[in-house]
């Protein structure tokens, strides 16, 4: 569906990636003038003629390659659909991607793309900690398929990374690195261009060591791994794209050749968005800039007040790091601003956590993130409750921890109603 007649340019000027969430990849005149894309909640399509049939599935399934002049026509929307198309068109613009596919959640892309590229056998070498669901899947799914797992944790010693590769070559082949970056909960950083060189080195002519990169905290608009020499960013969707806390989906995206390999498997394992969905998603990222923009805003004022507060020991927030901290020359080469996730360690444990949780009004009590309203949540017994304590104390998650998705409320309301539920602890 991409709208290579209208392409990214007017008068050789390349739009920015804002410009373009109106209308790119779609043509009024497809749908009768109408200035948006209709849903078409259809769950397949009509041929023109039984050879266009044939030509489509034959380009589907790979029996045949499209060559210059030939597309893969629609078929049924477990494999295209136009809503879907449009999105994935303007998706790679933000991260200057050559393609995405598009799931239907965080945890299908990720497992889809996982499953693509790892075999019985292979090591998955990864940072520590992850969000909980794909801490599970690393550890606990992918080894009832013989993939074992090596961690390293994310921050600033590269020599960790190192380690960890050494270590999974010892057990076999060294199949992927995923990392996720900033991590959830802790805003941890992971050097992505030192994993993609490490990447590098460990490849052979018959086997490229993938760098995938979890993206949801600051993509798309504040960190672009694939300029940093990531092969494959993964997204929640769910979080900052969609940003109405009204949808699951998910994203990847790479190269094409990558890509293409990830939706043959989505079309198999039946792991595509539903058009709605993707409809849903097309009007959100006409915002996603105001949104971003304005929670990040948000975001310093909330981690500035809870850092003077007595009940709070201590701010984990990316707008804090300083020349001091180690992961400080990380952040300033990968990193565009802060973004608008803070988590904190509230003076005391579970029970002073629970006391500050139960005491919000206007941040509501939920897990997810990146939404319009503001989130807070406890990861060691919500989103992280997975991870053993003693695992889970060595990653940097405490009993103590809050973590807060600062939303786009007005910044002085946000710090009222974090004050009086400190003052209720
Ligand atoms: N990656 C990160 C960093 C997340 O925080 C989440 C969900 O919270 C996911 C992936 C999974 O996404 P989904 O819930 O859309 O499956």
């Amino acid at each position: 569906m991409r709208d290579e007649e209208h392409g990214t340019r007017i008068a050789g000027v390349e739009m920015h990636p804002e410009s373009l969430m109106m209308g790119y990849g779609y043509r009024p005149e497809w749908s009768e003038g109408a200035l948006k894309s209709p849903i078409f909640q259809t769950s397949t399509f009509v041929f023109k003629t039984a050879e266009d049939g044939k030509k489509f599935f034959e380009i589907a399934y790979g029996l045949h390659e499209a060559g210059p002049s030939e597309k893969l026509g629609l078929i049924y929307s477990r494999l295209n659909n136009p809503d879907l198309e449009i999105l994935e068109d303007r998706l790679t613009l933000w991260d200057g991607a050559e393609a995405w596919a598009v799931f239907t959640s965080g945890m299908a892309a990720i497992a889809t793309t996982l499953l693509t590229f790892l075999r019985p056998g292979d090591v998955l070498v990864h940072s520590d900690p992850l969000y909980g669901g794909t801490h599970h899947f690393c550890r606990s799914i992918l080894s009832d398929f013989g993939i074992q797992h090596v961690s390293f944790r994310a921050g600033s010693d590269l020599d960790a990374v190192d380690a960890a590769i050494d270590q999974a070559q010892a057990m076999g082949r060294v199949g992927m690195i995923f990392i996720e970056t900033p991590a959830n909960p802790t805003n941890a950083l992971v050097d992505i261009a030192r994993c993609a060189e490490v990447a590098k080195k460990f490849s052979t002519p018959d086997h490229k060591v993938l760098l995938a990169v979890d993206n949801t905290f600051l993509g798309p608009l504040w960190q672009h791994p694939i300029k940093h020499g990531a092969d494959l960013v993964l997204y929640s969707l769910t979080k900052y794209v969609g940003g109405h806390s009204d949808l699951i989906a998910g994203a990847c995206l790479g190269t094409g050749e990558h890509i293409a390999q990830i939706k043959t498997s989505r079309t198999f394992f039946g792991s595509m968005a539903a058009p709605w969905t993707g409809w849903l998603l097309l009007r959100s990222l006409e915002t996603l800039k105001l949104r971003m923009t304005c929670a990040m805003k948000n975001a310093r004022y909330v981690a500035d007040f809870l850092q003077d507060d007595p009940k709070v020991d201590r701010v984990l927030y990316l707008g804090h790091l300083g020349e001091k901290d180690a992961e400080h020359a990380i952040y300033r080469r990968q990193c565009l601003s802060p973004g608008g996730m803070v988590s904190f360690e509230i003076r005391g444990g579970e029970r002073e956590a629970f006391r500050f949780l139960n005491a919000l009004q206007l941040v509501r009590l939920a897990v997810s993130l990146g939404g319009t309203e503001s989130l807070a949540e406890h990861p060691a017994s919500m989103t992280h409750a997975d991870i053993e304590p003693d695992e889970q104390a060595r990653l940097g998650i405490t009993p103590a921890t809050i973590r807060v998705s600062v939303g786009v409320e007005h910044p002085n309301d946000l710090i009222a109603d974090l004050e009086q539920a400190l003052a209720a602890v």
